[in-house]
């Protein structure tokens, strides 16, 4: 199959015009996570290749999991990859992004482009990611409906559930109860962009299946302290203070909240098997079913990068939720689990971040 060309349009080096891709097959042998800080597994995951010229649109490519997504795809073989930068397509802007994806009619979508960013980021810039996030989706999906797109897979994120609701959080906990004001906006727009895909499919028949990550990190992450997620938050800061040489670092909070980490190429590996399973509808929630007290993160970060001093909690800062863990139980139900355990994360992280 030849790709269009396009004045949008940058395909991946390494593809060519009568790229072929993988079957979309289940992945199998997938590994487990490891609760455990330290230790590592390494098994390998199979998919047959290739036998169809299925041509796969990544939007958000330059991000953590698209990127992450991207370097999966070729791994397994999977050449006929659409990207496109931010200057070349908006995803905000209806009217290119109906043109795009009608010209281009790619097979398959990961829809990973969305306006994200930590607590500071998402409490202040509110109205930027409600609207950002609900235009990129509604833009996406229904153009992706009209140019006859056959599989979307849109990422949502572990805040659309309840703030209060029971750990760990089960799918069934969507709308049972009132959201974490500070990211609320953001969350909303996640809420419709899963309702957006489940009514295509029910009134379309499409296959349009979203996942919800638990927090993720790895390369290509955010380190701006102000836009920033906790773990690259830490990483930084602790890097920062062994180059200054200091005797402590602190950490907002009790230290006591329990979070979960889940890996990026982790999280990749998942929203390829989800792709190519069978599976045409519904929610998946993504993480490693394993959660650490921020006091335990911080004493691994602060080991992986070899900071020295002590960790100081800060407790005039709030905690937020005490407990905030996914249940991954349909994951594991259609043969997916995690498999990078929480040091080994890091220290691929830390060295990712020391390239930067
Ligand atoms: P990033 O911020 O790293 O990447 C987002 C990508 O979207 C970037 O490539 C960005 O482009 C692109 N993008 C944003 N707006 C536009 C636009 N208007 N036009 C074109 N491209 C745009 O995010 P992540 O990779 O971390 O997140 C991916 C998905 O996973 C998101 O849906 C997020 O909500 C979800 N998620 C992430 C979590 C995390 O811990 N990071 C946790 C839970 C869910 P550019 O490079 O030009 O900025």
């Amino acid at each position: 199959m030849s790709i269009p060309s396009s004045p949008y349009l940058s395909v991946i080096p390494g593809s060519h015009e009568e790229s072929q891709l993988s079957t979309l097959f289940p992945s199998s042998s997938l590994p487990t996570a490891d609760c455990q800080l330290s230790s590592l597994h390494l098994p390998t995951a199979t998919c047959p290749l290739p036998t169809h010229p299925f041509k796969i649109f990544i939007a958000g490519h330059r991000g953590m999991v698209g990127s992450a997504i991207v370097r999966l795809l070729q791994e397994k073989g999977y050449q006929n990859l659409l990207v496109t930068t931010r200057e070349e397509l908006d995803l905000t802007n209806q009217s290119e992004v109906h043109g795009f994806l009608a010209a281009e009619k790619p097979d398959y979508i990961f829809l990973a482009a969305a306006k994200v960013g930590g607590i500071h980021a998402n409490n202040t810039f509110r109205a930027d990611f409600i609207y950002e996030n609900l235009v990129i989706e509604t833009n996406i999906v229904h153009a992706a409906w009209k140019a006859g797109v056959k599989r979307l897979l849109f990422l949502g994120s572990s805040c659309i559930y309840p703030r209060d609701c029971p750990q760990p959080i089960r799918e069934e906990y969507l709308l049972t109860g009132p959201l974490e004001q500070t990211n609320e906006p953001y969350a909303i727009a996640k809420i419709a962009g899963i309702k957006l895909c489940e009514s295509y499919n029910r009134q379309y028949g499409t296959s349009y299946v979203s996942v919800m990550p638990t927090n993720l990190y790895g390369p290509n992450d955010n380190y701006d302290l102000l836009g920033s997620h906790v773990l690259p938050a830490l990483i930084r800061k602790a890097h920062e203070a062994k180059l200054r040489g200091e005797q402590s670092l602190t950490v907002w909070g009790t230290g006591t909240p329990r979070r979960e980490f889940l890996y990026v190429d982790d999280m990749a590996e998942a929203c390829i098997f989800v792709m190519e399973s069978g599976v045409q509808d519904g929610l998946f929630n993504v993480g490693t079913g394993c959660d650490v007290t921020i006091r335990e993160l911080a004493e691994t970060v602060k080991q992986v990068v070899g900071f020295e001093g002590t960790i100081n909690f800060d407790t005039s800062h709030p905690d937020g939720t005490p407990r905030k863990l996914l249940d991954v139980s349909r994951m594991k139900a259609l043969g997916w689990e995690a498999k990078t355990p929480l040091i080994a994360g890091i220290t691929k992280a830390y060295k990712e971040f020391l390239k930067t």
